[in-house]
């Protein structure tokens, strides 16, 4: 970090999927370009290197996705998800990007396998990285380096100086010691604050203590802070992200995708009490997944249990912990340290309430429980043939949705209206301007390609042209255009 840091014309905060491609797109049109990393080089690429897929539009097979997926499709599960919450303009120019990522990416190294089948059932409207976002991230940062953009890491941003909307400068801490970077443009690409343990608990109360963070420790929201308190308009709430019921035994911070257990449709889940409290098996479970680390957030001590029996087991991706076990419900509800009677009259009421259909997990089946509050809509079956099985879940958030404005040049909206100068946003960041609630899979790391790209280019474009003779670029066609 002791080069010489004059003359940048666009400085990248962040350095996951979001701020490399906007990095890598404002390099493409001749921007010098600064990337401040906090994480160390080990650990580098926040939540993106945790990531295994994204969602993609297409109107038929491509190489790396199956069928095809419309754009009113795509809108469709937006729009079911977040339950209205959303800015439709927006996501629809999300989505019609969405359709030029693969290719963007490959260019830069990335590559994919080819289209899925399996128990996600993503295979049609996912392109799954080939080694994961690992690799994925090391590709980015291998053309990085290749093309002269400069990344410097262990570089926490802990200040902007920001005046009438107008970004001056930026304070990173390198090697204990601060150091103000100028820039003609920003990109804020830093994540959202899902490692902010002070920050989760003034939203959520005390409940956050029992909160596993499944990503990277370093998206503590500082920059978001910073922004907002210089005037940038939020979006979003801070109760509201992506949050997943994961393996109660995660670690703290970090655990990734293996963490995740998919059994919960094949069973049922009771709380501290040994209560139901949800439908397991209203929806396929990638539409299903992300709202369940909620639902166990709002139950007492923030703990759930899923319960199931020798019949689900090889249905569901093998758990990285093997799960708790026993010969018949009670002895499994000891082991838990669970109220015993209660777990076998709720085991046994739902045993009672299965109405016996036709098991196929691969379609809203007719399997259902009838009588029990609440229901459950599909897959039931009874929980009986030992040995049963039961796995501890914890609420795992991945990222949170409060952040900042943007429009559909992903720039900074101040309060009142105006946009930011020279601010521009991509990624978590900014997330909560298409999602309000809810997440369908895969649609994080599109939203973080989408608006990179569209942010590094804005801002190169703005960097290397004075506003008076830059051409006002329609997104849409500037977005094709790239490819
Ligand atoms: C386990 C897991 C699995 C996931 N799987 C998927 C998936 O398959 N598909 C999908 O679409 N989404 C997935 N997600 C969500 C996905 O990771 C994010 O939506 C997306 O990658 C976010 O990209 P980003 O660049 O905005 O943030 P990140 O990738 O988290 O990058 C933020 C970066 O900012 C840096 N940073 C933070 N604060 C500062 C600061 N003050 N100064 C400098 N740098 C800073 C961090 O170190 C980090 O490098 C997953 C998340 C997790 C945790």
């Amino acid at each position: 970090m002791t080069d010489d840091l004059s003359g940048i014309d666009v400085l990248v905060v962040g350095g996951g999927n979001a701020a490399m491609a906007a990095a890598l797109s404002a390099r493409e049109v001749g921007a010098s370009v600064l990337v401040l990393e906090s994480a160390p080089k080990d650990f580098r690429a926040g939540n993106s290197r945790h990531t295994r897929d994204l969602r993609c539009m297409h109107d038929a097979p491509t190489n790396v996705m199956a069928g095809a997926y419309t754009e009113d499709e795509f809108y469709k599960d937006i729009q079911s998800v977040t339950g209205g919450q959303t800015n439709e303009q927006l996501a629809r120019m999300t989505i019609r990007a969405s359709a030029t990522c693969t290719e963007w990416m490959k260019r830069q190294g990335v590559r994919f396998q080819r289209a899925l089948g399996g128990t996600l059932q993503l295979g049609r409207t996912n392109a799954f990285f080939l080694g994961g976002g690992k690799a994925m991230m090391n590709a980015y940062y291998d053309q990085a380096e290749r093309v002269g953009i400069r990344v410097v890491y262990n570089a926490e941003v802990v200040d902007l100086k920001v005046e009438d909307g107008k970004f001056e400068s930026a304070t990173a801490m390198v090697a204990g010691k601060p150091v103000e970077v100028r820039a003609k443009v920003v990109v804020a690409a830093s994540g959202g604050f899902e490692a902010n343990l002070d920050w989760l608990k003034e939203a959520w109360g005390p409940e956050a203590d029992n909160f596993l963070i499944r990503g990277t420790p370093y998206n503590k929201g500082k920059v978001l802070k910073k922004l907002l308190e210089n005037g940038v308009e939020s979006v979003g709430e801070a109760k509201q992200g992506h949050m997943v019921a994961i393996d109660a035994r995660a670690p703290k911070f970090d655990g990734g995708i293996v963490t995740r257990l998919d059994c919960v449709s094949l069973g049922i889940v009771v709380n501290r009490n040994g209560d139901r409290f949800y439908d397991e098996g209203e929806d396929f479970w990638p539409k299903r997944y992300a709202i369940w680390g909620r639902l166990v957030a709002n139950q007492p001590e923030q703990i759930g249990y899923c319960i199931i029996d020798s019949k689900a087991m090889g249905k569901f991706m093998p758990s990285v912990f093997p799960p708790d076990t026993a010969q018949n419900i009670g002895e499994l509800a000891k082991i838990l340290k669970l109220p015993v009677e209660k777990v076998v009259a709720t085991v046994k009421a739902y045993n009672d309430a299965v109405q016996l259909g036709t098991f196929n997990h691969d379609v809203l089946d007719d399997c259902k429980t009838s009588g029990l509050d609440p229901e459950k809509t599909h897959w039931a079956l009874r929980i009986d043939k030992p040995p049963f099985y039961a796995y501890g879940l914890r609420p795992g958030l991945t990222f949170t949705y409060l952040g900042l404005k943007v429009d559909e040049h992903a720039r900074a909206q101040m309060k009142g209206g105006k946009g930011a100068r020279n601010i521009f946003a991509a990624g978590e960041i900014m997330v909560g301007n298409i999602l309000g609630k809810g997440y369908t899979a895969g649609i994080g790391v599109t939203i973080g390609t989408v608006f990179g790209r569209i942010a590094g280019r804005e801002a190169a474009s703005q960097a290397l042209h004075p506003v008076e003779t830059r051409k006002d670029t329609k997104v849409e066609e500037f977005v094709h255009a790239a490819d």
